[in-house]
C-alpha cells in the first residue's frame, strides 16, 4: 500500500498535488487511511507537502536507505534485483552466507541500517553505526575460481570511482582493498568465498561505507572519516547504492569478458603509494620496497633494491613510508 502511494505520488509529480479522495478511490481505502501512510511516509524521511484542498504533493525521497527510493534508482540489469532491507543485523555478510547456501540468486543485495558485529577481514570488526551504507552482495559469476577472487579488487574500483564521481572527491584505494579520503578510511571491502567452488563460483562481497554520520562515533583509534565529515551534509543513500550497483556490474561484466588488464589499470590509478616506498607488515616482520604494482591475482609487488618480492593479501598491512599527496 505504501508503495502503491508513493507510485501515485510520483506519477503525478509533474502535476503538483494529488487529492486524498482520489487516492483513496485508487487503492479503495478510506481517507483516514490515506492519512495514516503518509504519516508513516513523512516518519521514513520522504517530505510530503499537504494542502487542505489540493492533497498531497511529494517534495523530496530520503536520505536514509528506502526500499521503493532504492528501485527508482537503481539501473542495473542484475545486482540489486532482489533486494533485502533489515532495519539490524549481526553483519550482512553472514546473512547473504545464508541465503547463498539456500540456493539465493545472482545479484541478491542485502542491505542493514546498522550491524551489530560487522567484520572486516580476520573476524576484526567493523563498527557500523546507523547512517552508513552497510551492504552485501552474492555474486555467481561466469568466471574461473582464480578471477572470481579479483572481484574484492572490481569492488574497490567501483567503489572508488563511485564516490570520485558522485561527490567530486579525491578518493584512493589502500592496498588490499580500503577505500581512504585524506588517507583516512572512508570504505572498506570484504570478499568473502561461500559455498561449493566446484559447482557454481559463488562469491559474497561486504560494502561499508562511512556516509551519514560523524567520524567522531567510531572508537577514538580508527583513522577513519565519512562523508558527512568531509561534505558537510547528508547524501542521498539510495542514490549511492544505485551508482554503486550500477559501476560494479560493469565491473563483473568486463571482468567476465576477460579483461583482467583494464581493471589491474584501473585499480592501479586509484592505489595509494604506486611507485613510493611503502612497509609491508607481515607476521609481525616489516619489509621496507618501493611499491611497483599488483599482480593479476592481486598479489602485492614490492621491489627491495632491485628484488621484486610478492605478497598476498592474507595477513598483510601496508603502510604508506610518507604522506601521499597525488601530483
Ligand atoms: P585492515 O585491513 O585495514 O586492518 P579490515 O578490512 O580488517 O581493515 O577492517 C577492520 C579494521 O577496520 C578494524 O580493525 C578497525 O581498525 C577498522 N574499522 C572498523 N570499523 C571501521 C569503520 N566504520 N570505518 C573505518 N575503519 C573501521
Amino acid at each position: 500500500m505504501r508503495n502503491k502511494i508513493l507510485d501515485i505520488l510520483k506519477n503525478q509529480q509533474r502535476e503538483e498535488f494529488v487529492s486524498g479522495e482520489s487516492i483513496s478511490q485508487a487503492l479503495s481505502i478510506t481517507r483516514a487511511a490515506v492519512w495514516k501512510q503518509i504519516q508513516g511516509l513523512k516518519e521514513a524521511g520522504y517530505e510530503i507537502e499537504g494542502q487542505t484542498k489540493k492533497g498531497y504533493r511529494l517534495v523530496k525521497i530520503p536520505c536514509a536507505i528506502d526500499l521503493w527510493a532504492l528501485q527508482q534508482e537503481l539501473r542495473t540489469q542484475a545486482l540489486g534485483r532482489q533486494l533485502f532491507l533489515f532495519e539490524e543485523l549481526p553483519s550482512t555478510n553472514d546473512r547473504i552466507k545464508d541465503m547463498a547456501r539456500q540456493g539465493g540468486e545472482h545479484g541478491t543485495v542485502v542491505i542493514a541500517k546498522r550491524q551489530t558485529i560487522g567484520h572486516g577481514r580476520m573476524q576484526r570488526v567493523w563498527e557500523s553505526p546507523d547512517g552508513g551504507l552497510w551492504l552485501s552482495l552474492l555474486l555467481k559469476p561466469r568466471l574461473s575460481l582464480g578471477d572470481a577472487a579479483k572481484l574484492t579488487l572490481s569492488a574497490g574500483v567501483a567503489l572508488a570511482q563511485t564516490l570520485q564521481d558522485l561527490y567530486r572527491l579525491e578518493v584512493r584505494i589502500k592496498w588490499p582493498n580500503d577505500i581512504v579520503i585524506q588517507g583516512r578510511k572512508i570504505a572498506g571491502i570484504l570478499g568473502e568465498v561461500a559455498g561449493e567452488w566446484n559447482t557454481v563460483q559463488t562469491l559474497i562481497l561486504g560494502i561499508g561505507v562511512n556516509a551519514n554520520f560523524s567520524g567522531q562515533t567510531l572508537s577514538p583509534k580508527i583513522p577513519a572519516i565519512t562523508l558527512q565529515d568531509i561534505l558537510g551534509h547528508e547524501v542521498n543513500l539510495n542514490h549511492l547504492t544505485a551508482e554503486l550497483l550500477f559501476n560494479l556490474e560493469k565491473e563483473v561484466q568486463s571482468l567476465e569478458q576477460g579483461d583482467v588488464q583494464g581493471l589491474i589499470q584501473r585499480w592501479t590509478s586509484f592505489a595509494v603509494g604506486i611507485n613510493r616506498p611503502v612497509r609491508i607488515e607481515k607476521a609481525g616482520i616489516s619489509y621496507g620496497g618501493i611499491f611497483k604494482g599488483i599482480r593479476e591475482n592481486g598479489e602485492l609487488v614490492l621491489d627491495q633494491e632491485g628484488q621484486e618480492i610478492t605478497f598476498s593479501s592474507g595477513e598483510v598491512s601496508l603502510r604508506a613510508e610518507e604522506q601521499y599527496s597525488p601530483e
